[in-house]
This record gives structure tokens, sequence and C-alpha cells, in this order.
């Protein structure tokens, strides 16, 4: 028997999604990341939650910033990367690449995705086919490359792209819209693209999510994961060097 886990999502900040994990069994409930603690409370409350544990990706203030508040108001312990331990407010235990987390009966382990910055980690819970990534990849995007080089953040995304293919990737804001205009401008040809761009159209209109993205059709229409395609490398102007190409094309959505 699966272990069900129960996800909330609910918009926070301008464009951040704040995620409540919920194991009903055990009652053990996971904040990953704390955007904004008062909405975080709010949300749980309203479910009759009690928030157990915070699971920070990385230090930035719409991610760690609600720390402290939250763990005042629930007593909850503090989870975050061990490459920015000192960055993270209220920290408990520092965790890395290949730990695994507890939310009850239920298991996620920890995955190193540097580059955002240098500590970013995601949470991958196999069974039920879930990752939080958070600022490391978008659905048709990817986090900037603020902290780490682009060789880095082409490995992390590796790492990404090994799940399996039915992870369903929760991804910390909705920037879908505006990345896929440039990734429009990158594979104009790509078929499976433009279908996801007018499902994407149609579900902003309806001032609904894009996230969480599922990772087979990330891969088949998300230009940076899309830099070891010979084809992608050849127009990026980097035949045979994936990190070379996912630079370039990180490099124009910077500049788009
Ligand atoms: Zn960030
Ligand atoms: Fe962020």
């Amino acid at each position: 028997m699966g272990i069900f886990l129960d996800i909330h999502q609910f918009p926070c900040l301008n464009d951040n999604y704040g995620y409540l994990v919920h194991e009903p069994d055990s009652g053990e409930t996971a904040a990953i990341d704390t955007p904004d603690a008062e909405r975080y409370v709010a949300e749980a409350k309203l479910r009759g939650w009690t928030i157990t544990q915070i699971w920070n990706t990385h230090w930035h203030p719409d991610h760690a910033g609600g720390n402290l508040r939250l763990k005042q108001e629930m007593g909850c312990r503090v989870i975050g990367p061990a490459g920015e331990a000192a960055k993270i407010p209220g920290l408990d235990l520092a965790v890395k690449g290949g730990d695994v987390l507890h939310l009850g009966a239920a298991r996620a382990a920890v995955i190193d995705v540097p580059g955002h910055t240098l500590g970013h980690v995601a949470f991958h819970f196999g069974p039920q086919s879930v990752a939080f990534v958070g600022d490391t990849v978008f659905a048709l995007g990817c986090g900037r490359v603020f902290e780490g080089t682009m060789e880095m953040m082409w490995q992390s995304l590796q790492r990404i792209k090994a799940l399996p293919a039915k992870t369903q990737l929760y991804c910390a804001h909705e920037y879908t819209a505006s990345n896929a205009r440039f990734a429009v401008t990158v594979e104009p040809e790509n078929k499976a693209l433009k279908d996801y761009v007018g499902w994407i159209e149609r579900q902003r209109a309806n001032n609904l999510p894009t996230v969480p993205a599922l990772l087979e059709r990330e891969l088949a229409t998300n230009p940076f994961l899309r830099a070891d395609l010979p084809e992608m490398q050849l127009a990026m102007g980097h035949p045979g060097n994936a990190a070379a190409t996912f630079g370039e094309i990180r490099g124009r959505k910077d500049r788009f």
C-alpha cells in the first residue's frame, strides 16, 4: 500500500507558491519553504493541520523569510540545506544530497541542485512521484544562476531530468506564461511546446495554476532541459557541449 500525501498549494506574495504536505496517519505536516508565515498559519488552521516541520530549498527571503515566525507560532523543526546553513533562519537540521527526510511514514530523498544558490536542495517523494524543486526548475524555465556556474546548474538540471518521467515538479513560482514566451523563440517548431503553450494560456486566462509540471512534458518542451540534444546544441552554436548550450539559453533568457 502506498502512503498518501495530501498536498495543499496556494499562491503567496506576488508569484510564489506555498506548499503544505500533510501525512494523515501521523498528522505530520511539512511547510515547503516559508514565503509568508501568516498565510501558512492560516492555510494550516483552515485544514486543522499543525505544521511540524519546515523544509527549506534555499536561503532566499521568499523561501526562508517566514521561518522564525512560523517556528515561533507552530513550534516546528526547521530543516534546510547544509550548503547554506548559516543563512537559514532557525535551522535545526542541515541536510544534503543523499539524506532521507521522514514525514510520518513517507520518505523524501534530498537532492543537491546547486546553481541558483550554492546550497540549493530539492525534495523527492519517490513512491508519490512528487518533487519539490524550489527555484531550480520552473514550468518551461529554470532559476537564474546567481551563485553557481552554468556547468553546476546544468549538472543540477540533469539530476532533475534523471527522476522518473511521471514525477510532478512542484516549482516555487508561477512564471510559466513569461517562460513560454521565451521558449517559443528557442524552439519555434516544437509541436509539443505549441500545444503546451495553448494549455498554459487557457489556464492563466482562467486564473488557474500551471504548477505542478509533469517532468515528462518538461523534457519535451523546456528548453533548459534540452541542452543535451544535438539539434539544440547546433542551434545555440555549441555542438557537442551541453553545458555551454545551457549557458547560451540561460544568457538569452536573462536578456529576453
Ligand atoms: Zn530563489
Ligand atoms: Fe524564489
